[in-house]
């Protein structure tokens, strides 16, 4: 079978970070939406793969162990896709149980800046929605609307959350180089996400595409749900020029701020190797 004519989702997020459906909830959108192979790839999370693998083995959906690592690379903030890992893997569940606390001090450091700005409840406000989940700056988001600060979660970005807004606080998250070891480490592939969402001018880009080759990642995404086709294009050629295999995720949240449904990106181009020819079992 040609493998680019399947279905193939590889981002989405569920309630185990900051997404609106339960893990099974999810797997039910995907079968509805004739998703193939699905990975579920919420934020420094492996909370919810055993049940978003129960539901898509009773559905028929061939499941892949994703999740995705926030690191950083030259002071920026990235976002990288493990897929196809070991999740008993020691070294990838400490490298998790460390971002894990990286996130709660930033939540508390969060918090207290919008305290300081009269703002008081957020840490509380922000973990009744993460729930049992891990804690996101979307979850703080939710609070200031509901505490009236913003009229919607974008807004919350803009006045507050977003870099050098209001309550930013920086974060050390681990190096770009260090996640792709333990992603590798953990028999797992590495896919940078969203390339073109770090806002990056063209020498950047062409510097992060070439570390990430070198240490050894194998894929970016070439399609992405709020991807233009312009953008699409872009990044075909970054990947055939960098020699990276190709992914497709629809980063679907179920919220405002992302709400592209499971399984409804354009398929990846021909002229790319999708990152799912090199799945263990496919
Ligand atoms: P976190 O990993 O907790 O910093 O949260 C990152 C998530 O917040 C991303 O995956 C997006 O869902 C959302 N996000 C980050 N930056 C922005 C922004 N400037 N505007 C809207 N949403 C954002
Ligand atoms: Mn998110
Ligand atoms: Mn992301
Ligand atoms: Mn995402």
């Amino acid at each position: 079978m040609n493998k680019n004519s399947l279905v193939v989702d590889l981002h989405m997020h569920s309630t185990s970070s900051d997404g609106v459906l339960s893990p099974s909830a999810l797997v039910d959108l995907n079968a509805e939406n004739h998703v193939d192979i699905m990975a579920l790839t919420d934020h420094d999370t492996l909370e919810g793969l055993s049940e978003a693998r129960e539901a898509a083995n009773r559905k028929g959906i061939r499941f892949i162990n994703g999740v995705e690592m926030t690191a950083s690379w030259e002071k920026k903030v990235l976002h990288i896709i493990a897929l196809d890992f070991d999740p008993e893997n020691l070294s990838l569940k400490q490298s998790l149980e460390d971002l894990k606390l990286q996130r709660l001090d930033r939540a508390e450091r969060i918090a207290k800046k919008l305290q300081n700005i009269g703002i008081p409840g957020s840490l509380a406000g922000a973990q009744k929605y993460a729930r049992e989940g891990l804690i996101t700056r979307p979850h703080f988001a939710q609070f200031l609307v509901e505490a009236g600060k913003a009229n919607d979660p974008q807004e919350a970005f803009d006045r507050y959350l977003g870099r050098k807004k209001k309550a930013w606080v920086a974060t050390e998250w681990p190096p770009m180089e260090k996640v792709i070891d333990t992603i590798h480490h953990a028999g797992g592939l590495a896919v940078l996400a969203h390339p073109l969402r770090y806002k990056l001018t063209a020498s950047w880009m062409y510097r992060l595409l070439t570390a990430f080759k070198k240490t050894g990642g194998e894929g970016m995404e070439v399609v992405c749900g709020y991807y233009t086709p312009i953008e699409i294009k872009t990044s075909v050629g970054f990947a055939l020029r960098f020699d990276l295999m190709g992914s497709v995720g629809s980063d679907f949240h179920g919220h405002s701020l992302y709400n592209n449904q499971p399984g409804t990106c354009s398929p990846l181009p021909d002229s790319l190797t999708p990152i799912w020819s090199l799945f263990k079992d496919l």
